[in-house]
């Protein structure tokens, strides 16, 4: 008969209106709808009940961790009453060389007897520019840059405001930690390895110090952790 489907897609769009408003006084007691990330997670899930929209700004859902956006700087924790850490990054320019859209800007610090200084004096990324493709991160051999999970960059100024500057890229290793720990765990592990590497000593011809041991052991286990897709 012309016109069932028609109803019976209205009554599934009925039954999801009134139930959203059932599902409204189910999570009243538990601090609403809208603010309670339990209640999104369950909304989002099978059994979740009325409207599945997310109702942004107020809800957000969780990136996962390989979400790419806006790089940023890693810095170490700011000592006491200081707002900065030190920089990670040695100005070694080749995340500004490999960057397709070419929208990083570098300027090297110099030391007091006119020598460059392994430091950025400068750092700007336009942001209007970059295309998120996270060639910058991959590139560097310092860890110094990555790619973050914040996307609320809009602004009404074009100008100034989609430059940034080294202080507003600058957040310390924590951050990274907490938004992409599995990611952080394996650079930290590659590190180690590489750092293991370089101070090994020379054992008897044909022989395996302990050290060289260990070494294989941290290589194994930093191998382990890309191959698991923890890196890129
Ligand atoms: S962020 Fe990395 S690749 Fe870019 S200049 Fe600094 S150390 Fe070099
Ligand atoms: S993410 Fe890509 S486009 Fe953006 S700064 Fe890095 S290399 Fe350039």
């Amino acid at each position: 008969m012309y016109g069932v489907g028609i109803l019976k897609g209205m009554a599934v769009t009925f039954r999801h209106f009134v139930d959203t408003y059932l599902d409204d006084i189910h999570w009243l007691s538990r601090g609403g709808r809208y603010y309670n990330d339990d209640a999104l997670q369950v909304r989002q899930g099978l059994n979740g009940r009325g409207v599945k929209t997310v109702f942004y700004p107020e809800e957000k859902l969780p990136v996962p961790e390989r979400f790419r956006f806006v790089p940023f700087l890693v810095t170490e924790e700011p000592p006491a009453g200081q707002q900065w850490g030190h920089d990670w990054c040695t100005s070694c320019g080749i995340c500004a060389k490999v960057c397709p859209p070419q929208c990083i800007w570098i300027e090297r610090g110099k030391k007091p007897n006119g020598r460059p200084k392994p430091e950025p004096e400068k750092f700007f990324i336009d942001i209007d520019i970059c295309m998120n493709c996270g060639l910058c991160a991959e590139f560097c051999p310092f860890d110094a840059i990555k790619m973050d999970h914040d996307y609320e960059l809009a602004s009404y100024d074009r100008t100034t405001a989609h430059i940034h500057d080294k202080e507003r890229l600058s957040k310390p290793i924590s951050y990274w930690r907490e938004i992409a720990p599995q990611k952080a765990e394996a650079e930290a592990a590659a590190r180690d390895f590489a750092k293991a590497a370089k101070k090994k000593p020379r054992g008897k011809r044909g022989e395996e110090t302990a050290q060289d041991q260990a070494e294989r052991i941290a290589e194994a286990k930093a191998r382990q952790l890309i191959y698991r897709g923890a890196l890129y």
